[in-house]
């Protein structure tokens, strides 16, 4: 979607706004495509003593596996993006500037990139998720298994003394 921003360029005090949907179900990561629902989109752009700046409020739903258990993780997001909308870059690249030479603003890929910025790197179901049995692979959430645990493996401890 493109945001044009002649308008608020022109004159101190401008502002536009702007709501939409953007599909990013096409987005997929380790095969899963974690963003299942339309990604709800408003953005506002302000002129303020010449300075652009840009609101993305971003609102979706993400779907992805526990990393120690693999339980569906369903979560909503509701996040706010703030940058400041440059005609030319002075400095270093920056994720705050966007550069727009022709005043317009393609806000699918912005969205885009602060969403996945954003994601954290790990998903747990629960913070404090107990993850699956490595013997048996049960999902420890759900109760303890029948497995000793703590138990040491004699194969261990043989390679263990030949290490020391
Ligand atoms: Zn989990
Ligand atoms: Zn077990």
């Amino acid at each position: 979607m493109l945001f044009n921003l002649k308008d608020v360029f022109a004159s101190h005090g401008a502002k536009k706004q702007l709501s939409y949907s953007l599909d990013m179900s096409a987005i997929s990561f380790n095969g899963a495509h974690p963003f299942f629902t339309p990604v709800k989109i408003d953005a506002f752009a302000e002129n303020r003593a010449g300075l652009i700046k840009l609101t993305l409020d971003v609102s979706y739903d993400h779907s992805a596996s526990c990393d120690r258990c693999g339980t569906a993780v369903l979560k909503h997001y509701d996040k706010s993006f703030e940058h400041i909308v440059v005609t030319e870059l002075t400095g270093d690249a920056d994720d705050e500037y966007i550069e727009a030479p022709d005043r317009v603003v393609e806000l699918d890929a912005v969205a885009e990139s602060d969403i996945i910025l954003d994601m954290p790197s790990k998903f747990l179901c629960k913070d404090d998720c107990k993850g699956l049995c490595t013997v048996c692979g049960k999902n420890l959430n759900n109760g303890n298994c029948s497995c000793k645990t703590g138990r040491t493996d004699p194969r261990l401890e043989v390679l263990k003394q030949l290490l020391n």
